[in-house]
Parts: C-alpha cells; sequence; structure tokens
C-alpha cells in the first residue's frame, strides 16, 4: 500500500449580507464568506488537500469560479465530487485534519456538527475527519475580522 498527503489552503473575504457557512454548517453570524460558490472556506482547503494527495490538481481546475454551474455552489457538492474521483483513481481516504482561522464567531458549538456534515459527504467515518479551530488574535486580515482562512492536510492511500 502506497500513502500520500496533501496540503490545502484557501481564505475568503467576510462581508455583510452573505451566508456563513464552514464546512456544510450555516452558521448565524451578521457576515459571511464572499465568493462565487457559498465560499465555504474550510470545505476548500479540504478539496485541495484531497485533489494534492491525489495528484489530481486543484480546486480551480476541476470547478472553475468563471463557471456559472459553480455560482453559489454548495461547497459539498463539491466534496463529494471531489470524493468520488478519489474513489474512481482508486484512492482510500485515511485522514483529514484541518485548521479554520477565524475571529469570530466561535465554532467551538458547532464544530461537532462540521465534522458529522464533512465526513458524510466525504464518506469516511469521522474518526478520519478532524477539525480544529483558531483566531488570529487581533493581527493581519483574519484578526480583523475581514476574511477567514483554513488549512488543511490530506492523507490517502492507493492499493498497489
Ligand atoms: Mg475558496
Amino acid at each position: 500500500m502506497s500513502i500520500a498527503t496533501g496540503i490545502g489552503y484557501d481564505c475568503h473575504r467576510l462581508v455583510e449580507g452573505r451566508r456563513l457557512v464552514i464546512g456544510g454548517v450555516e452558521i448565524e453570524h451578521t457576515h459571511g464568506l464572499l465568493g462565487h460558490s457559498d465560499a465555504d472556506v474550510l470545505t476548500h482547503a479540504i478539496i485541495d488537500a484531497l485533489l494534492g494527495a491525489a495528484g489530481l490538481g486543484d480546486i480551480g481546475q476541476h470547478f472553475p469560479d468563471t463557471d456559472e454551474r459553480y455560482r453559489d455552489a454548495d461547497s459539498l457538492e463539491l466534496l463529494r465530487a471531489c470524493a468520488a474521483m478519489l474513489r474512481r483513481a482508486g484512492a482510500e481516504v485515511e485522514h483529514v485534519d484541518a485548521t479554520v482561522v477565524l475571529e469570530r464567531p466561535k465554532l467551538a458549538p458547532v464544530r461537532d456538527q462540521i465534522r458529522t456534515t464533512l465526513a458524510a459527504a466525504l464518506g469516511v467515518s469521522e474518526s478520519r475527519l478532524n477539525v480544529k479551530a483558531t483566531r488570529g488574535e487581533g493581527m493581519g486580515f483574519i484578526g480583523r475580522a475581514e476574511g477567514a482562512a483554513a488549512l488543511a492536510v490530506a492523507t490517502i492511500s492507493h492499493e498497489p
């Protein structure tokens, strides 16, 4: 069995009048993330980590933000499509770990829901997917709550 890892990073601007969707869960807040799709920063970082591990390029290649099909897209659908791509390539998701960097609101109350939602979309048990959250401590664009970022690392296996 061969093992491969991939890294993913994403960031989106926080603006008034948008839904805040993180890891497929809509969170009540004054601001939401701006983007062509639902701008689910966490799901996008995880997709990039998975594609990276599988050597399948990046999210922009498969789901371009210039494509009208992906306007306001549910990023969980993109994650499901990504999981299907990996399966077709003979890859199994061993583990995903991710960190959301967001000044507010606190993600602790919805972290378990995010984990359940993402694991289901990816088709893995929750023990294979971990989500963490941290803040910008008042520094930079995240600390000023101008935007949010997410990082992810995915580990996949291939049978020889
Ligand atoms: Mg994105």
